[in-house]
């Protein structure tokens, strides 16, 4: 098989062959069709997680080391099984849970085996679907996806699912259309955000992005009011416009980005009560004043991709009939390096998704 690896940390990828493996056990073989680019993605070939003040988590110290196959957002077809898993599955095209948990350990027994102890992620702690075949260890990872276009079924497993759970956590079902939810980064977390909640909730949608052309598109998907935070005047016209028709101001801010001045951004505009959903790894660290998180009765939550129940509604959620038209780019399995440079430059609209 053929598959675009990390062969030197921070380098761009190279194409190397090399035998496909053969399913054992529970395990299936899948010949990939198409493989979603993530900003996340970024991170792991650079080699680590930027930590703020100079600290730096090393990606090795997860016990992943080179060559490494990216790529943890794959549609395909099962074409080989291992002896205890189903045959009859040959043949079918599925969309793939990626985040594969222990089952054991104290976070999956508690419900979110997506930050498992000891995980085997595809894509990002084991060999992933950056590649034209990708092992799956079991599948009860596979969801059939009949319906939804397969480039967009690439995308819900991660940017999908991470911008569904961390929405659920804002219960927007309970928010009315006087209650503002703003969301930081309209990228392809931030696009995916606007449809989903406009079908979860009545909140008025408010979105912050540095880019015009993002804003533009975020208006286009549904979003109520943008702003350029770079504007001097961004925050006032913010709660000017959260508060006008008897708005009742911020209620919920959903971080995409995750830079400390993003945070920042998020935390100083919601209103008291208000809950802050920290999703984007950008990366870096942010001071906060204690005594107003207490006086504000803020909440802030980190919200990390989500369980595999949760993308079971998702994909439930999409076939239902939720459009979620963002902008997908397909490229060759091969440009996966101009793709992951074109994502870490900003040209990116949306989503890319790799073709073998
Ligand atoms: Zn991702
Ligand atoms: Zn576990």
């Amino acid at each position: 098989m053929r598959s675009m690896q990390i062969i030197n940390w921070g380098k761009p990828l190279e194409l190397r062959e090399m035998e496909t493996p053969i399913p054992k056990g529970s395990e299936v073989l899948i010949q990939v069709e198409a493989c979603g680019v993530c900003h996340s993605d970024l991170h792991i070939r650079s080699g680590f997680f930027d930590l703020g003040k100079g600290e730096k988590f090393p990606i090795e110290e997860r016990g992943v080391f080179t060559p490494f196959t990216m790529g943890h957002e794959p549609v395909g077809t099962v074409v080989a099984t291992g002896q205890s898993s189903d045959e009859g599955i040959i043949g079918k095209s599925f969309t793939i849970y990626p985040w594969i948990s222990c089952d054991k350990c104290e976070p999956c027994l508690n419900g979110y085996t997506q930050v498992c102890d000891s995980p085997n992620i595809i894509g990002t702690r084991v060999d992933g679907a950056y590649s034209d075949y990708v092992i799956v260890p079991d599948k009860k990872y596979l969801f059939d996806y009949s319906g939804i276009n397969m480039d967009l079924a690439c995308t819900l497993a991660c940017s999908g699912l991470t911008t569904f759970s961390a929405l659920r956590k804002i219960q927007p079902e309970f928010l009315g259309s006087q209650d503002c939810v703003l969301i930081i980064g309209a990228g392809g977390l931030g696009l995916t955000a606007i449809c989903l909640l406009k079908s979860m909730s009545k909140a008025r949608i408010i979105v912050s992005d540095i880019s015009g052309e993002h804003r533009r598109i975020a208006k286009d998907l549904g979003a109520n009011y943008c702003i350029d935070p770079g504007d001097s005047n961004s925050i006032e016209n913010l709660q000017a416009y959260a508060h006008h028709n008897n708005g009742k101001g911020i209620a919920a801010t959903l971080d995409l980005v995750g830079l400390p001045e993003t945070m920042k951004f998020g935390l100083s505009n919601l209103r008291k009560g208000g809950h802050h959903v920290h999703v984007g790894l950008f990366g870096g660290a942010h001071t906060i004043s204690l005594p107003p998180l207490a006086f504000r009765m803020i909440k802030i939550s980190g919200s990390y991709v989500g369980s595999l129940r949760e993308f079971k509604e998702l994909i439930d959620l999409i076939k239902s009939g939720i459009k979620l038209p963002i902008p997908i780019t397909q490229r060759p399995l091969k440009e996966a390096s101009f793709a992951l440079d074109d994502l870490e430059a900003g040209n990116v609209i949306g989503r890319i998704v790799l073709k073998p």
